[in-house]
């Protein structure tokens, strides 16, 4: 196994970076509760991306785990969810925004640091000109957003652990976009952001 990039990403930071086809992704929930942001693009064209979409059609579940192909936005298999201690992960919650915390919480909320502002300063230094445009709406792994049997979300507490990870090969070179959730308004973390360990290796 050879190692590409093995980090811990302080809370509330954001992170870019590639995972060969065949190659392996584990993110790991240090200390757990915490809700990690993510999305996927095509290395080689990133106009094909993460489609929550697709992935709900094609496995017929709002939830991620252990099976999931995580599809593009082509209704291509990006990656497939090989191992997953946490068991399950949301498509429908989003990413936090200044905008969306003045709406959910309070408008004095606006200056705090919200998952958009991540994943924007992530792809600016990135430099290969993908902006705003450029994000869908994204997973959020080790986060607990059921829904009601009247079909409303509820963001409830975590049900991930310390150690948890989720565990994914990649079936195609891919782009991966994080940002470790600096929410303090909501439980999804338990109103106290940790850090993650993100461990990326090449195939065989
Ligand atoms: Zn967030």
């Amino acid at each position: 196994m050879g190692v590409l990039h093995d980090l811990e990403l302080a809370a509330g930071e954001g992170w870019i970076g590639e995972v060969p086809a065949g190659g392996g992704l584990r993110i790991t929930d240090l200390h757990g509760n915490q809700a990690v942001d993510t999305l996927f693009y095509n290395a080689h064209d990133p106009e094909e991306h993460y489609s929550a979409l697709d992935t709900i059609r094609a496995q017929k579940n709002i939830y991620l785990t252990t099976g999931t192909e995580i599809r593009s936005n082509l209704g291509v298999t990006m990656l497939t969810i090989v191992d997953d201690t946490c068991g399950r992960h949301d498509t429908l919650g989003g990413a936090c925004s200044a905008e969306s915390n003045t709406v959910r919480y309070a408008f004095e909320k606006r200056y705090m640091h919200a998952c958009r502002d991540n994943f924007l300063l992530a792809l600016a230094r990135h430099d290969r000109g993908l902006s705003k445009r450029d994000l869908p709406s994204n997973i959020n792994f080790f986060m607990n957003v059921p829904v009601t049997n009247d079909g409303a979300l509820n963001f409830a507490d975590g049900i991930s652990a310390a150690g948890r990870y989720v565990q994914l090969r990649a079936q195609m070179d891919v782009l991966v976009l994080i940002s470790n959730c600096p929410q303090l308004n909501n439980p999804c973390n338990a109103y106290n952001p940790t850090p993650i360990q993100i461990l990326i290796w090449a195939g065989n």
